[in-house]
């Protein structure tokens, strides 16, 4: 089945005002233009050189979102137009992104990623490591940066008891900035959880954003 099939299928199972990150890493532009003809805008990329090609060669009202490990000597590939970065995991590239945001005299919406699951190899912060950021001020010093929720990935495991325990962490740990940061900030709702093999259990447990490639565009090549 093609792309639009699939997202078709997959809509029918995922409620209306949970947002699909179609993530299209690896595959080349025509793919992504063939699901942007079907009517498709929000594509996902983890790769900052590979996401600034696509998006020179692809139409410009495609909404980007970068959702891989961004190394902050690359942010400026991608910072005149991305619309969400779901990776900020250092006080560091928070920085890095603000810095380019402003020369491209734009603001940056981004989400603060958390290391939920037991394996060792998974970016992101932990609780303490984001407090310490946002009770520094962080995200008032950057103003060209605007924190709106938070992302993480679950352990890459069958046993879907321990995937629903590190949903439901990532969760918690946005309530507690929500109360503790943002109780003013409106902007402050996404939850970024979910992926091909487990996002039924994140919307469960609150999700508001899915990054699903495998059940849309099928197997990737891995590289
Ligand atoms: C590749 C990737 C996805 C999508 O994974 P699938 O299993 O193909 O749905 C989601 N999030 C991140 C961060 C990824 O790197």
């Amino acid at each position: 089945m093609g792309f639009a099939e699939n997202m078709a299928g997959l809509r029918k199972t995922i409620p209306e005002s949970i947002r699909i990150v179609a993530v299209s890493k690896t595959l080349p532009s025509d793919a992504i233009l063939s699901a942007y003809q079907g009517g498709y805008r929000i594509f996902g990329e983890n790769k900052a050189m590979e996401l600034a090609e696509k998006h020179q060669q692809l139409p410009s009202d495609i909404e980007w979102h970068f959702i891989g490990h961004l190394q902050t000597n690359k942010v400026k590939n991608i910072a005149s137009f991305v619309t969400l970065i779901h990776s900020v995991d250092s006080p560091h590239l928070l920085q890095e992104i603000n810095k380019e945001a402003l020369k491209n005299d734009r603001n940056i919406n981004c989400l603060l990623q958390f290391h939920i699951a037991s394996e060792e190899t998974k970016f992101g912060l932990n609780m303490e490591e984001a407090s310490d950021m946002l009770r520094a001020g962080i995200h008032k010093s950057c103003m060209n940066v605007h924190i709106i929720g938070v992302m993480g990935m679950a352990s890459f495991t069958e046993d879907s008891s321990l995937i629903r325990k590190e949903f439901k962490m990532l969760h918690q740990y946005f309530t507690c900035l929500k109360t503790e940061f943002f109780s003013n900030e409106m902007a402050f709702k996404e939850i970024s959880m979910g992926m091909s093999g487990d996002y039924q259990i994140a919307i469960e447990e609150g999700s508001t954003m899915v990054r699903i490639g495998t059940l849309l565009f099928g197997n990737r090549l891995n590289h």
